[in-house]
């Protein structure tokens, strides 16, 4: 049986606020009250580890507050659980804490209430669905600030759900955190989630590396030092210099890539250099190349031309003298804080006074949100809509499978019937939404299931152009309607003889 732990691993709101860059009056008082009401509403509640409730949702906070985000999603993350789970009316949040703050909770409320039937499929329909769900860029935040808590605790949930939540996680949670370049949380998640999504492969994986990374760790050591002297020596006194080691689960994904040989992966160990200026960056690595000789073909500039995602940084793979070869990175103090942060470090550390609110107008994230959509989605229909206000005309339904099909708002069971295929269409008899016969006529809101009944009998009817609002549905019914209307197929027939 599972122990209560102590309290004293609950993050104090001190600790939270001290996280903060430069949180105004306001900031504070904001944390300060949305602490004490959580745990005002969740007092009683424990998790499934026995430990109270409010330590999940302090922990949410402190996660957000690491990656810096504004005072307002620091609040929702203290919040996020109380309109789910204890049923906190979302008025009362926003006369205690304003619309915004209430937005985000009810914005992560939203996104929990779905179900997500079998992740393995239709991964990249359920990221374009997550993406389109939030119309805030902090609301994901908070729902990856807190599944890095509850991935971290996974070991208390159900054995049932372990398997389905680690496979979310990795399939959805870690690819986001690493769109927004958050390199820290990708890792945690993957790490967390790897031993109950492929508990096999993680044993076999933690055999291959366990020697290479003690003997890699004492190498990074030691290479550290030269480096150090290296640089100093040429004039780059003040250069920090550190080492990583690559997380087990994308050490696994690129070992299976690379037929599980080892030897084949450069980037086990990666040695940071960290400079004050992109000039300096280009001078060390002209340092590095000069004493120790560089693997052909493994020079990146990431500064010149950055990662999707935002990284930049100069990689360079180096002979390391005794048969080895170690991956160098060269980046600048802020390119590090932002490979850190992540996306939270345009959205909200450039802004002066860090305050909420200004999200929208803010150039870094409409740029991060666009490219990021164009890659989610590739139907023109997607790409016409790359504004903001592109999430508030889609619905997201389901099939009974679980396969996330997204229509344009106002669509009916007919549009979704088409979507899924034209046979389903142009045989369509009636609909079932959430378990309940409707009328085929019924508009889709976010979130329903649909299934549809079909009869090879039955056909398109000319009232249905009515109630669709995709152009293929339209086209079908047309097409059919022009096919069996008795004129039509006389000029058809009539045209086809005169050739
Ligand atoms: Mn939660």
């Amino acid at each position: 049986m599972f122990t209560p732990k102590e309290n004293g691993e609950c993050p104090s709101a001190k600790e939270i606020i001290a996280l903060l860059k430069r949180p105004n009056k306001e900031d504070v008082a904001l944390i300060e009250k949305a602490y004490a009401f959580a745990k005002n509403a969740h007092e009683g509640q424990n998790r499934y580890s026995g430990e109270p409730y409010f330590i999940h949702v302090a922990s949410v906070g402190k996660n957000l507050a690491t990656i810096n985000v504004d005072a307002a999603t620091v609040a929702a993350g203290l919040l996020h659980d109380t309109i789910e789970d204890v049923g906190i009316k979302p008025e009362i949040i926003e006369q205690e804490f304003g619309k915004d703050v209430m937005e985000l909770v009810q914005g992560v409320t939203k996104m929990s209430k779905l179900k997500y039937h079998g992740v393995e499929r239709h991964v990249e329909s359920l990221r374009k669905f997550f993406i389109a769900m939030s119309k805030d860029i902090r609301v994901l935040l908070i729902k990856l600030a807190d599944r890095l808590h509850n991935i971290q605790t996974l070991e208390h949930v159900p054995e049932a759900s372990k398997k389905r939540i680690a496979l979310e996680t990795l399939e959805i949670h870690a690819r986001l955190a690493d769109r927004f370049g958050i390199a820290k949380w990708k890792s945690i998640l993957e790490d967390a989630a790897f031993p109950y999504a492929y508990p096999e492969q993680y044993k076999q994986v933690l055999s291959i590396i366990k020697n290479e990374r003690v003997a890699d760790a004492k190498y990074a050591e030691k290479m550290h030092h030269s480096f150090q002297k290296e640089l100093a020596a040429h004039g780059l006194k003040a250069a920090r210099v550190d080492y990583r080691v690559k997380n087990l689960y994308s050490f696994w994904k690129k070992l299976a890539r690379k037929e599980m040989d080892s030897e084949k992966i450069y980037d086990i160990l990666a040695i940071r250099i960290v400079v004050k200026t992109v000039e300096e960056c280009y001078r060390a690595l002209g340092i590095i190349h000069a004493h120790w000789r560089p693997v052909p073909g493994r020079i990146k500039d990431y500064i010149a031309v950055p990662k999707p995602n935002g990284y930049r940084s100069l990689h360079t793979t180096i002979f390391r003298g005794d048969g080895g070869v170690v991956e160098v990175q060269i980046l600048t103090e802020e390119m590090y804080t932002e490979a850190q942060y992540g996306i939270a470090a345009h959205l909200f550390y450039k802004e002066s006074g860090g305050s909420s609110g200004s999200i929208e107008k803010n150039t870094a994230w409409v740029k991060e949100l666009t490219r990021w959509q164009k890659e989610v989605a590739r139907s023109d229909e997607f790409l016409e809509h790359l504004h903001m206000d592109f999430f508030n005309n889609r619905v997201f339904v389901f099939t009974p499978n679980g396969d996330v099909i997204d229509l344009p708002e106002d669509s009916s069971t007919i549009d979704f019937a088409y979507a899924i295929h034209s046979d389903i269409g142009d045989h369509m008899t009636g609909a079932w939404v959430d378990e309940k016969l409707v009328t085929i006529e019924t508009k889709l809101k976010n979130g329903n299931v649909v299934e549809i009944d079909t009869k090879e009998s039955a056909h398109p009817k000319r009232k249905w152009l009515d109630h669709v609002k995709t152009s293929f549905a339209r086209q079908r019914i047309q097409a059919y309607l022009k096919k069996t209307n008795p004129a039509e197929i006389a000029a058809q027939e009539f045209l086809n003889r005169k050739k």
